[in-house]
Parts: structure tokens; sequence; C-alpha cells
């Protein structure tokens, strides 16, 4: 995820009776993008999540209207959805989910009122990552494989020192791990699809961020146009 947040009040659950119906499952399914006191994305929360924290007024709805920033607290936010509602005014990209007794729109963007931490600007170097990094997709070959069908390949061999970093690991599926073997990729006849490196945004969020419908993250999110 973008970073960090782990306080314990993020994950609590709002109680039952706010919980909305499953008929709202597809919207449930979105996430939320979650800025600190300052503005800055700290974090990417499932709806549900970014709800209870509403709910417990320890979090704000920030709507982009028009170039600018529109703050609502779960109370105002709700009565502009009732309005919404009443006007017909849906746009096409909003998710909404019907509880037992009202309708809302889940928010693209809330802000953390008691939380002043700093986005964390690395992204974890994991298994998971790196398939995210190179697209699923053999770097030898390029074809794209499920995970189960990938393995990690050292560009120059742990045998001979390549280390465990992000410019010397690749995603491969095993027919291209086992022919290139513990060889370089010039020694093995082998061209790599594109120089491995660091990214500089979590995978995940870049592939959100290609979504239509969180276009309002990229207002946020430093070099995301
Ligand atoms: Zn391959």
């Amino acid at each position: 995820m973008v970073s960090t947040v782990p306080s314990s009040d993020l994950h609590e659950t709002p109680p039952d009776e706010d919980l909305p119906s499953q008929s709202s499952h597809g919207a449930m399914q979105s996430n939320v993008l979650a800025l600190n006191r300052n503005f800055q994305p700290v974090h990417v929360i499932s709806v549900r999540r970014a709800f209870c924290l509403l709910y417990k007024e320890q979090a704000e709805v920030i709507s982009v209207e028009n170039g600018h920033y529109a703050n609502y607290s779960f109370e105002s936010w709700l009565e502009l959805c009732e309005l919404k509602t009443a006007l017909g005014e849906r746009g096409d990209d909003d998710d909404w989910i019907r509880a037992v007794n009202f309708e809302i729109q889940v928010p693209r963007v809330i802000r953390l009122l008691d939380y002043d931490r700093m986005p964390r600007n690395t992204v974890k170097f994991n298994r998971r990552n790196i398939f995210l990094r190179d697209g699923h997709r053999c770097q030898y070959c390029g074809k794209r494989y499920s995970s189960s069908r990938l393995s990690l390949d050292h560009v120059l061999p742990k045998s001979r020192g390549g280390p465990d970093t992000w410019e010397n690991i690749v995603c491969a599926c095993l027919k291209c791990n086992v022919t290139k073997g513990g060889r370089t990729p010039t020694e093995a006849g082998m061209k790599l699809l594109r120089p491995p490196a660091r990214p500089h945004r979590n995978p995940t969020l870049s592939r959100q961020l290609s979504f239509r419908k969180y276009a309002d993250w990229k207002n946020f999110i430093h070099g995301a146009d």
C-alpha cells in the first residue's frame, strides 16, 4: 500500500446496523485514498474502514468539486447524498451503497483528522510487488502468467554475487528461468524486456490510478498525471 497507517482504530468495524446491504457489494470492493492531516496520501483503505472512520469522526470526506476541495463530516456528506439522490445527480463513475435507511455515495478520498505521520516513500521489496511491477510478465519471453507459474530470476546470478535488489531481480516464467540457468542474460543469449528498476510508487496504487473512478486521487498523489 502507499504506506503505513496501522493505528488500531483503523481496523475496527462499525456496528452491524450501519453496514450496507449486500446489493452494494460491488461498491464495497472500491478503495478509498486516506490522507493524513496535511493532505498527504498515506494509505489505500477499504470502503468499510473509511465509513467506520467517518462515522467515528476520525476522518472527513474530501471531495474534489470543480477543481476545489470541499470537506464533509459524515453527517454533512449524508445530507449531500440525500440532496443528490433527490435531484438525480449521480455520476457514471460514482459508487453508491445502500444501508437500511439511506443511500450514501462512496467517497474517493478521506482525510484522517488525527493522523500526522508522513507517507512512507519506499515500496516494500517482496515477491508480490516484483510480480506487480513486471505486470506478471516474464521479462525474457514477454508472456503473462499467474503468480504460481512465475519465478524470480536474479539477472546476475546469486551464485556470482548478484544481490537481492529491485535492479537485479525480475519476473521469469519457469521455462525461461531454467533456460537461463546460472548465466547472465548476455551469456544465455536472452534479452530483458526492460531494465529492472525500483518502482517510485506502489505497483497496486499505480494500477488503480489507471481507472477513471480514481481520477480524484491524482490531485493528491505527486506525479500521478
Ligand atoms: Zn519466459
